[in-house]
């Protein structure tokens, strides 16, 4: 549970990290803690890297095509700059975000606001996700969540890329990528190596 920031004479903010696979429900949870902040009446604002253009140019949309209006940044440096009056602030798809986005978070979280990130934490090869590792140490809450296996129906953590392509700022969609849990991930990655000789 987060309790929404109570009162101007709160000095400092924190950071918050949604962080998952692929349809773990990351950018769901980021819009619904935005949107109970819009209830309580603080001002608000979504970022996203402007390389996330699956959808609509200027709106955070999940899967489910739920939209909550955000704006698109090239770089995390942009943030400081256009961030306004708002004090609550979402970072959506932050692991496309450069290496600086940690020390962005936090010089903001010390300006006493409230900083909610949510991004991939692991890339389809199973790596940690640019900025993501970083943001995690220095962040005061981490919410983890989980897909389901699409093979299994256990919890997945991991994202595996149906079609072969190395390239990995690939964006997601349904038809690239399936939630999978440990066990099956590795049967998976099996599948595509070439048998050997
Ligand atoms: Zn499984």
């Amino acid at each position: 549970m987060f309790l929404e920031k109570s009162s101007k004479e709160q000095k400092a903010g924190w950071i918050e990290v949604v962080c998952g696979s692929m349809f773990s429900g990351k950018t769901e949870e980021l819009i619904r803690r935005i949107k109970r902040a819009n209830i309580a009446q603080q001002q608000t604002v979504i970022f996203k890297p402007s390389i996330d253009t699956r959808y609509a140019e200027e709106d955070v949309v999940s899967h489910d095509r739920r939209a909550v209006e955000s704006i698109p940044v090239n770089s995390s440096e942009q943030i400081l700059l256009m961030y306004g009056d708002a004090t609550v602030i979402g970072i959506d798809e932050a692991q496309f975000f450069d290496d600086e986005l940690p020390r962005v978070c936090n010089q903001l979280a010390n300006r006493g606001i409230r900083v909610i990130v949510a991004g991939l934490d692991m890339d389809f090869q199973g790596n940690p996700f640019g900025p993501i590792p970083a943001l995690l140490a220095i962040a005061e809450y981490v919410t983890k969540v989980h897909a389901i296996c699409m093979r299994c129906g256990k919890l997945a953590q991991f994202s595996h890329r149906t079609v072969s392509n190395d390239k990995i700022v690939m964006l997601g969609e349904t038809d690239t990528y399936e939630p999978l849990c440990r066990e099956c991930y590795i049967a998976a990655t099996q599948e595509h190596k070439p048998p050997a000789r």
